[in-house]
């Protein structure tokens, strides 16, 4: 029987079971996906400067392609004053944060995985979580015969779109009426190593910075995104410059611009003290501040804590293994509550399109930038989470 099996081998299942491994535990991945095969995910995201410390002593960082570093964030307010500006220097950190390649990551975490011997079944969907006495099944949808493999505990990792139902967290939630625009970006004004988040009327407005372009994340109300889209390319260049506002030069899309629709997503507790959830299956958040990955490696990492240094082999004796779960589900319960509270108030508020919202907005951000001690612990938040 395996130890622990980890349902999904995306970056946050890959993380767990390095991070695992570092205590001497040996997990079994299992996840749809082809080893490399598939699409290339050429989604940029934002990895803060907590997780790149993380995936370095894990082995995945120095395998990660063209990581641009983040040395400035520019938050502010489309049309009213009030702005703030965080530098690496506010952390006394090289940089604040890295802009890498979804799929380049996702690629490092597989050779480490390797690297590490850690076993992963690609290609191996698992259909469902069956619970047993002192046990759980996974059941794999492989098609010659639907196999089962038995373990102790199971970590599901297997995203937002996971399986449901038998003893795994059911997930609640709802979707937000605004979908992002995703793609890459150029302008005639660049700034190596600049980020910057604006308030742009229906939503935020993310350019991070890219190989010499920016990765843009441009937050809509679903009509105006369509119609965007419907009017071609010039029309929409010429919309984001707007929102972009002065500083940046004429702009221009270097990729179609894919549509992604948000939604926040939470599960509930699992109904098997032998099941947790981790990554996008526990929560899936608005990408306003950049935060459901780098939420979803401290699941990772606090759960590999949590892990009982000493595990007897006995499955009769799994007060031990039953103990380190629960305290895992404990440990995570003021991050994931304030990045997810904070997340949505964050997506709720910068979607009202109202000159007295911006200006209230405004008025936020020249708050917090005058106040240094709130100014200091919106930062390391952002960089290394709460609680
Ligand atoms: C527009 C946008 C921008 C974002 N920007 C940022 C950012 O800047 N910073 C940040 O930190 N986060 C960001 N995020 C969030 C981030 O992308 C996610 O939080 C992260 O991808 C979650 O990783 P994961 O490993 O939990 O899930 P996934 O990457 O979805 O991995 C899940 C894995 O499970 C496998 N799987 C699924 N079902 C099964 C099954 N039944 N059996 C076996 N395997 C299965 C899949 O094949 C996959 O490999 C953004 C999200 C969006 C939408």
């Amino acid at each position: 029987m395996l130890p622990v099996a980890i349902v999904g081998a995306g970056p946050v299942g890959a993380v767990a079971a390095l991070a695992l491994a570092a205590r001497g535990v040996q997990a079994r991945l299992f996840d749809a996906r082809e080893a490399a095969g598939g699409k290339p995910d050429r989604r940029s995201i934002a990895l803060s400067w907590g997780t790149r410390l993380a995936l370095e002593r894990l082995g995945v960082w120095t395998r990660i392609a063209r990581p641009d570093p983040i040395t400035r964030v520019s938050v502010s307010e489309r049309g009213a004053f009030g702005s703030i500006e965080f530098t690496c220097a506010d952390l006394g950190t090289p940089a604040l944060g890295f802009v890498v390649d979804y799929g380049d990551l996702a690629q490092a975490c597989s050779r480490a995985l390797d690297e590490a011997g850690i076993a992963t079944a690609w290609s191996t969907p698992v259909a469902a979580v069956e619970p047993g006495t002192g046990s759980l099944s996974l059941v794999l949808a492989r098609g010659d015969g639907a196999p089962r493999v038995a373990a102790r505990c199971v970590v599901m990792a297997d995203g937002a779109e996971g399986i449901e139902g038998g003893p795994l967290p059911a997930k609640a939630g709802q979707a937000y009426r605004q979908v992002a625009l995703v793609g890459d970006v150029g302008c005639e004004r660049f700034t190596p190593g600049r980020a910057f988040e604006r308030f742009a009327g229906s939503g935020p407005l993310a350019l991070l910075p890219r190989a010499g372009h920016h990765a843009c994340v441009w937050v809509l109300e679903p009509d105006r995104a369509q119609a965007l889209l419907d009017a071609g390319p010039a029309a929409l260049s010429q919309a984001l410059e707007r929102a972009a506002g002065p500083g940046f030069g004429s702009m221009r899309w270097l990729t179609s611009p894919a549509l992604v629709p948000l939604v926040l997503r939470r599960a509930g507790p699992s109904t098997d003290p032998r099941v947790v959830a981790i990554g996008n299956a526990s929560q899936v958040l608005h990408p306003v501040a950049g935060q459901g990955f780098n939420l979803g490696v401290r699941d990772a990492l606090s759960l590999a804590a949590a892990w009982p240094l000493r595990l007897p082999t006995s499955v009769a004796s799994d007060a031990a293994l039953l103990r380190a779960l629960a305290a895992f589900t404990k440990a995570r319960r003021v991050d994931r509550g304030f990045t997810v509270a904070t997340t949505d108030a964050i997506a709720r508020m910068t979607a009202i399109d109202d000159p007295l919202a911006a200006a209230v907005r405004g008025i936020g951000l020249a708050a917090i930038d005058l106040l240094p001690a709130l100014r200091r612990r919106a930062l390391e938040t952002l960089v290394f989470g709460a609680g």
